[in-house]
């Protein structure tokens, strides 16, 4: 299909695609789901096929289905009664929130092209960084030539600003960890570079100013709440990932603006 004829359809039928995006984000979601499951342990993705964790009972298509499998088995296993953890249905219905605000926000265009590309792999990032504090090198270092050579081949925005970019997302990281002796990891770098692949350097600059303000407010909350001592590491991953997504949003935007003196 080409862009023309997708506008046309689009123009014809609103709401239609605006449902098909968002089912479309439940099964990006399932298959997330299963990145998240396998990809830090190093398995393979398509082998074997989906089973329950506790008792290695395959599950049949229809307890593989987005959410509503779910919310028919109250959230257990048919075989084994094991609950099943809440982290598929929400990261299902997340992706599919993300799709559906990018499609909303952008319509069928280069930018909905790249967040359908970017926004999926934030999610996974940031479940897995959550469950295992790690950001896997599997999809970070892949992210970066497909972030350029995305922006490359829709023109969204300038090579040269995807190539600055990664050198900024990477390069800033990288003094970070050397300055702090360990407080920061190479995953932040390798996930800062493949950022500014994407986003190119000035939204860039968003989304880690978005991360270092969403970041440093929940660590100040839950020291003050003793949930966390000053001692114990928290994830910069799902911050950064949350700053990319919002400046993939408002990222451009936001630079003009900050660079006009907050003037408008
Ligand atoms: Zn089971």
């Amino acid at each position: 299909m080409t862009v023309a004829q997708f506008e046309s359809v689009a123009d014809a039928w609103p709401i239609g695609l605006v449902v098909v995006v968002g089912l479309f984000g439940l099964a990006l979601g399932s298959f997330l789901n299963v990145v998240i499951a396998r990809v830090p342990a190093g398995g393979s993705l398509v082998h074997p096929g989906s089973a329950c964790p506790g008792c290695r009972a395959p599950l049949a298509w229809y307890d593989n289905i987005p959410v509503l499998s779910f919310v028919v088995l109250r959230g257990r296993c048919r075989a084994c009664a094991m609950r099943i953890s809440w982290r598929y249905p929400i990261v299902e219905v997340i992706t599919a929130a993300a799709l559906v605000l990018a499609y909303v926000a952008f319509g069928p265009s280069a930018e909905f092209l790249v967040a359908c590309v970017l926004l999926p792999a934030l999610v996974a990032m940031t479940a897995i960084d959550l469950q295992h504090q790690m950001i896997p090198d599997a999809i970070t270092l892949p992210g970066i030539p497909v972030g350029l050579l995305i922006n490359v081949a829709t023109g969204r925005i300038s090579w040269i600003d995807s190539v600055i970019g990664i050198l900024v997302g990477g390069g800033l990281f990288l003094v970070i960890i050397l300055a702090s002796r360990g407080g920061m990891g190479g995953g932040d770098l390798k996930l800062g570079a493949m950022l500014g692949a994407f986003l190119g350097w000035k939204a860039l600059l968003c989304a880690l100013f978005v991360a270092i303000v969403l970041g440093g407010a929940t660590g100040a909350v839950l020291l003050a709440t003793g949930r966390r001592g000053r001692k114990d590491p928290i994830p910069f991953g799902p911050f950064l990932a949350a700053g990319g997504a919002m400046a993939l949003f408002w990222g451009e935007r936001a630079f003009g603006w900050w660079m006009g003196g907050f003037g408008g």
